[in-house]
């Protein structure tokens, strides 16, 4: 099958950035050039998308596979205001599901209530007895369940992180350092069918947003199950394997020792928390609780096996640091498996990077170190108005999402979502980023394209196949109606997606 396409292209490739043509064959693209240059009578199919602009698909470095696949299912509860909304909204849900099935509650924010709470065991089990119910914070932690999905979860009061009331019972209440473990335990007692079929319609929405590529954070079980159904999904998903402890060497080992996964899956595991929690770990207390300073979740000499573990193996890390002091605590352990093995272009990453100091920042350049970084957190949690974060960290969070800085310092930087935490809507998030609070830490609109494109690309080591429109790499593509680069800043978010094409193939249409 021979696909010729007309149409304003920009093919992120800096020998030939703008074409007219593209000839696309088995996903490929074939070959790139001027509206003349190809015979159409060689051609299967002419797609004429002379008035668009197509661009590479976007490629989103950062999602979380479960529990936002089946979150995507769940009841969404974004627009709520008070816990008597949010039981209501969940009770209606409840009426019409058989009863054992779980029920996920997405989009809930504790500081959005007028309770300024969680709902209560109590309160969820008047619901219902027989349905396990689970609400998940916005942030993916912490989450809240009733007696049932307590019992489902086998949720032990024992274990840090599962809250308990006076009885020592557990109370519904799941925090950190249990949020992501029990994500596992999760992926492993829901139907099989049904992680697809919430992850289905995350594909779906994926390619109306004009994503082609995503990268799923989650445990090995749930990414095998991804990687054996993959066929099956519109748009590529590449691996970043959660690992539950960093010398969790049988979770380490059963990854390198997959042969899908071996050398091209990421390692990742968590440094820290997040500001809303005050368990990001930050080198100055938290402004709002003086003797908090968050927490680091692994000794440097944890943090250190894991990154020489996967280091040797050949793969690359990733670590989620968000307070000044995990990002610091990170690079130390980068700094010092890369002096003992020097590799060149090892492309181990950081996730969020949120609130670096400056050395930070300078230290990664020196490193070598990657970034994934989620440029919409400035609008759903520093805040345009940068108060969202300011009540934790005070004046710091003028340093939070320093694109301009990292940049400039010849970083490298893939853009992402952390969905559920954003939308996985990268020209909103282009459009965000180019409108930073603090002025001079913007990027341009041609970075924030390399964010989710090119450049997202080489954070995955899928450059040989993905981030440009060139020949030899698969045909992803999106289709604009309007030029980004003639459009209004504040009205990028807003240009239709008029179809989207996975390997030459129709994936979403407007
Ligand atoms: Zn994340």
């Amino acid at each position: 099958m021979k696909t010729l396409v007309y149409s304003n292209i920009y093919t992120m490739d800096c020998t030939h950035p703008f074409v007219e043509a593209m000839c696309i064959e088995d996903g490929v693209v074939k070959e790139i050039g001027g509206r003349g240059q190809f015979a159409e009578q060689d051609m299967d199919q002419v797609l004429n998308y002379s008035e668009q602009f197509i661009f590479p698909g976007f490629i989103d470095t950062h999602v979380h596979t479960s529990p936002c696949g089946a979150l995507m299912t769940g009841v969404q509860v974004h627009g709520e205001t008070t816990i008597t909304g949010v039981l209501a909204a969940i009770k209606d849900r409840a009426k019409s599901e058989p009863s054992g099935q779980w029920i996920f509650v997405a989009g809930f924010q504790d500081k959005n209530m007028k309770e300024k709470r969680f709902p209560t065991l109590e309160e969820l089990d008047q619901i219902s007895t027989s349905h396990p119910i689970m609400i998940v914070h916005n942030d993916l932690h912490p989450y809240m369940c009733n007696t049932c999905a307590v019992e489902r979860l086998h949720l032990n009061p024992e274990v840090d992180g599962v809250e308990t009331n006076k009885k020592n019972e557990p109370n519904g209440m799941v925090v950190d350092p249990y949020c992501m473990p029990l994500l596992e335990e999760i992926s492993q007692i829901m139907p099989k069918d049904e992680l697809i079929a919430g992850y289905k319609k995350m594909d779906d929405y994926a390619v109306s947003n004009g994503v082609t590529t995503v990268f799923t954070k989650d445990f090995y079980p749930m990414q095998r199950i991804l990687w054996e159904n993959r066929s099956q999904f519109k748009t590529t998903t590449h691996p970043m394997v959660m690992i539950n402890g960093c010398t969790n060497e049988k979770d380490i080992a059963r990854v390198v020792e997959d042969q899908d996964f071996a050398r091209r899956a990421t390692m990742c595991v968590f440094a820290d928390g997040a500001f809303d929690g005050w368990s990001a770990s930050v080198i100055d207390p938290y402004k709002d609780r003086p003797d908090s300073f968050g927490m680091l979740y692994y000794s440097d000499e944890e943090l250190y096996a894991f990154v020489e573990r996967v280091h040797l193996a050949e793969m690359q890390a990733s670590v989620h640091a968000i307070g000044d002091n995990a990002i610091e605590q990170v690079l130390r352990v980068y700094e010092r498996v890369l002096a003992k093995y020097p590799r060149a272009d090892h492309r181990h990453r950081i996730e969020h990077f949120e609130c670096p100091t400056k050395r930070a920042i300078l230290k990664a350049a020196e490193l070598g170190v990657a970034l994934g970084m989620q440029p919409l957190l400035l609008e759903v949690c520093e805040g345009m108005d940068m108060e969202g974060y300011r009540c934790f960290i005070g004046d710091r969070v003028e340093r939070c999402s320093p694109y301009r800085s990292v940049l400039d310092m010849g970083i490298l930087v893939g853009g992402g979502s952390d969905f559920s935490v954003t939308e996985m809507k990268p020209l909103r998030a282009i459009m965000i980023g180019m409108q930073h609070p603090v002025p001079g830490e913007r990027f341009s609109l041609t970075e924030g394209l390399q964010m989710y494109t090119c450049n997202a690309a080489k954070l995955g080591c899928l450059e040989d196949r993905k981030g440009k429109l060139i020949p030899g790499l698969d045909a992803d593509f999106v289709v604009l109606a309007e030029n980004p680069y003639t459009t209004p800043t504040e009205e990028i978010a807003d240009i239709p997606i008029l179809k989207t094409y996975t390997f030459g193939r129709l994936a979403y249409e407007k």
